[in-house]
């Protein structure tokens, strides 16, 4: 049977489409089983039925005709219960529907399966025997199989539109694909495929007639492609701030070092010839990178087969093509690439979209940059079908709607619109003070770790920066940077703000964070090292940092440190001694540098029951109600299988952090929350009840936050947070306060998902 099944999936997968696929499932199968009839029925969400969508046994002109409503017959017994059902003698059973339309006669033998995605039951794949017939385990286990595998074409044919195709005149359900939203914001436009250049894998291994020749062409290729990369660089000049253009720097640095293009002369002097040379080189660099299991090491190698593909082409023609980009272009790729994303005009680009990759990959933190939303690792992405459909994008919750239903595009709009009259209001709010109405005075912060991220709003409405991820910039270099490039760097954030506080956070790689000049493989990167574990076992690294900072800091004097993935007091013990050393030898050098505050962070639940002994150590406390919630929750920040249990509402994390509050407090020393849930309107409310004495959070949501703040009372929120700590689950605590939002007139704060 297994051997049936593997050339019955090798089938479905090729199928052009998703009515062949039908047509293959239910032909087979019926073969497969020695059924009398095999038939599929998929879910119409729209109309709330169960329609047949192919049958191999019953009448062709039943397919689209026979329509069972929810919960009616067998049918929606299986869908009903999400599980098999399997019964000798189907017409003796309560919910048996005798179907004439189909040609049915009363078969006995009844084995249903649902197909399920996402805990979604897509449709029932069935099978039907005329005589009375128990189906056995393995026929069970069987059908189970090929309805999983028929649960992936159906999401394909869904994201294409041809399941609204299939379902003719039927409205679609307006359903989605699902990626991680990587930059906020809505785009409705076009999907353009992302240009690919000239395919390496088509060279063919040959010797080379004349490697010197060969030499020189490739190395004319090499030369032209830097122009190009530089030309783009400078195209971005105006939009894009030099932090973020140095991954064009890095992509240069790339051509310019001796190993890509060292590599290639050589095997071109040992007689390959120059386009195969090219190809065995960046295949050796790139299959590097292809082996590490993390995210971001693995992005390295679609950089480099890029810059092969761009070589490539120089290589074979002197005018490479221009790409015609519509107005309202969304980018689209199975692995779209920085470089991709600046070719197209800026004004004719409005979001991006990639099958893989994640928030931290290079294009999403450039989409960032440019304010355009994004959504990466759209694992169900059928890129090769997706070019000149018109979609919407829809950053803030990571979701694609490809062909998109007036009725989905109507509110679409809609929100849009209201986003812009929200964004008018909030506008409003600036110069205001985030102040509750009994007199509480809030501290806003900002959340940052690239220059381009501190657009003016976040300057001029915060309080000063709560967090700057130093690892940014170390992410997007290819080595790690120096002191003095350090020093420029936190200069500018600390001189921008001064004097309001700005807290540097050291170094946090390792977990989804890794650089990819500091290679690290671990089965389980968020449970080992990561954070301050490396800088403890890197003191040099730790060191150079520290010392940046307290540079960058002198005169200003707003410097505060921070440390994150505190688990043990001696750690930061011995931070601390790292710290004075720091500041002990750049006061020997002659430098004027005053003490910086520290403050440790809590992430990590250990953390969470010696928060007083860690507080009295420091300066302050803040909370990366990330990290706690990941670890609390024992759910893997980045991992959509598990993301809609991840939740920093979950009654379990509030508890934790009352606790944090009220420790750090005993000892005096104040407290502030920088995770996502600090700039969530609803979350802020609880966090107000608590006590804590700042919020840090990205630029977009500081005047949000403030408006809940300035419209409610400190005592009105402890009794919220009293309320929302006697539920039982975050569903419950979500619609507390969503009700309170709604009551203070803020409900459209939440709405959109931002
Ligand atoms: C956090 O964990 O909440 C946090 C602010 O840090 P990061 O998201 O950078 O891990
Ligand atoms: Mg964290």
């Amino acid at each position: 049977m297994l051997e049936v099944l593997y050339r019955i999936v090798e089938e479905v997968n090729a199928a052009p489409d998703l009515g062949e696929a039908l047509g293959v499932i239910v032909r087979r199968v019926k073969q497969a089983v020695a059924v009398d009839v095999c038939s599929v029925y998929l879910t119409d969400f729209e109309r709330r039925e169960h329609v047949l969508r192919a049958t191999n046994g019953l009448r062709q002109e039943a397919v689209g005709k026979v329509r069972l409503p929810f919960h009616r017959g067998l049918i929606g017994l299986v869908c009903e219960r999400a599980e098999p059902i399997n019964l000798d003698d189907a017409p003796s059973h309560p919910k048996y529907l005798f179907i004439t339309e189909s040609g049915e006669m009363p078969y006995h033998g009844f084995l249903g399966v649902p197909i399920i995605q996402n805990r979604q039951v897509l449709g029932v794949l069935v099978v039907r025997q005329r005589t009375p017939r128990k189906f056995g385990d393995n026929e069970v286990s069987f059908l189970f199989t090929l309805a999983a595998q028929l649960a992936g074409a159906i999401i394909h044919a869904q994201a294409s539109g041809e399941l609204t195709r299939l379902q003719s005149s039927v409205e679609s359900p307006g359903r989605f694909l699902n990626g991680r939203p990587s930059s906020p914001g809505v785009a409705m436009g076009k999907l353009v495929v992302a240009y690919r250049l000239s395919d390496l894998n088509a060279v063919p291994d040959r010797k080379s007639d004349d490697p010197e020749k060969d030499v020189i062409l490739f190395q004319d290729a090499v030369r032209r492609v830097k122009e190009d990369l530089k030309q783009l660089q400078s195209r971005m000049d105006q939009t894009l701030p030099a932090e973020e253009r140095a991954l064009f720097d890095a992509l240069l640095l790339m051509l310019g070092g001796d190993s890509l293009v060292g590599q290639t002369i050589e095997k071109i002097r040992e007689g390959e010839w120059v386009q195969a040379a090219l190809h065995h080189t960046i295949e050796e660099h790139a299959r590097v990178f292809d082996a590490m299991d993390d995210v971001y090491l693995r992005e390295r190698a679609s950089d480099i087969r890029d810059l092969g593909r761009r070589i490539l082409m120089r290589l074979q023609t002197d005018t490479p093509p221009e790409m015609e980009y519509p107005d309202q272009t969304i980018l689209v790729g199975g692995e779209v690439s920085a470089v991709d994303l600046v070719q197209v005009p800026k004004e004719k680009l409005v979001g991006v979209v990639s099958a893989t990759g994640s928030s931290l990959s290079h294009v999403a933190i450039l989409a960032r940059g440019l304010g355009l939303p994004a959504v990466m690792g759209v694992t169900d992405l059928p890129v090769g079908r997706l070019d000149g459909w018109d979609a919407i994008l829809d950053g803030y919750r990571g979701r694609i709607y490809v062909s998109p239903e007036p009725s989905v595009r109507m509110e679409y709009q809609r929100l849009v619109e209201e986003d812009l009259k929200l964004d008018r209001e909030l506008e409003e709010m600036r110069g205001k003070p985030a102040e509750t109405t009994d007199g509480t005075r809030i501290g806003l912060y900002l959340n940052t770790g690239l220059i381009s991220e501190m657009g003016s709003l976040g300057v001029t409405e915060s309080s000063g920066v709560g967090l700057y991820r130093t690892e940014l910039p170390f992410m997007i270099r290819d080595r790690f940077p120096g002191e003095a490039a350090q020093v420029l760097n936190y200069r500018k954030v600390l001189e921008t703000f001064a004097p309001r506080p700005v807290a540097l956070r050291t170094l946090d790689i390792g977990g989804d964070k890794p650089l990819p000049y500091f290679p690290v493989s671990e089965s389980n990167p968020f449970l080992g090292w990561r954070g301050i574990r490396i800088s403890l076992d890197h003191p040099e690294i730790f060191l150079t940092q520290v010392r940046a900072m307290l540079l960058a800091a002198s005169g200003l004097d707003n410097l505060h440190i921070m440390l994150p993935m505190i688990t043990t007091l001696t750690e930061v013990d011995e931070l601390i001694r790292l710290i004075n050393q720091a500041r002990d030898e750049l006061l020997e050098e002659g430098h004027g540098i005053s003490p910086p505050r520290i403050g440790v962070m809590v992430e990590v639940p250990a953390a969470v029951y010696q928060v007083e002994a860690l507080a009295r150590r420091v300066d302050f406390i803040s909370v990366g109600t990330n990290d706690l919630t990941q670890y609390m929750l024992a759910v893997d920040r980045n991992n959509p299988w598990v993301a809609d249990i991840y939740d920093d509402m979950h009654p379990s994390v509030l508890k934790a952090l009352v606790h944090i509050v009220e420790e750090a407090h005993r000892v005096n020393r104040p407290v502030s929350i920088c995770g996502e849930m600090a700039g969530n309107p609803l979350a802020s409310i609880l966090l107000l009840g608590m006590g804590v004495d700042s919020l840090s959070m990205s630029a977009g949501s500081l005047l949000r936050v403030k408006w809940v703040i300035r419209s409610i009372s400190r005592k009105k929120a402890r009794k919220l947070l009293k309320a929302a700590l006697k539920v039982e689950d975050s569903r419950q605590v979500r619609q507390i306060m969503q009700k309170a939002l709604e009551q203070m007139g803020l409900g459209r704060l939440v709405r959109l998902g931002r």
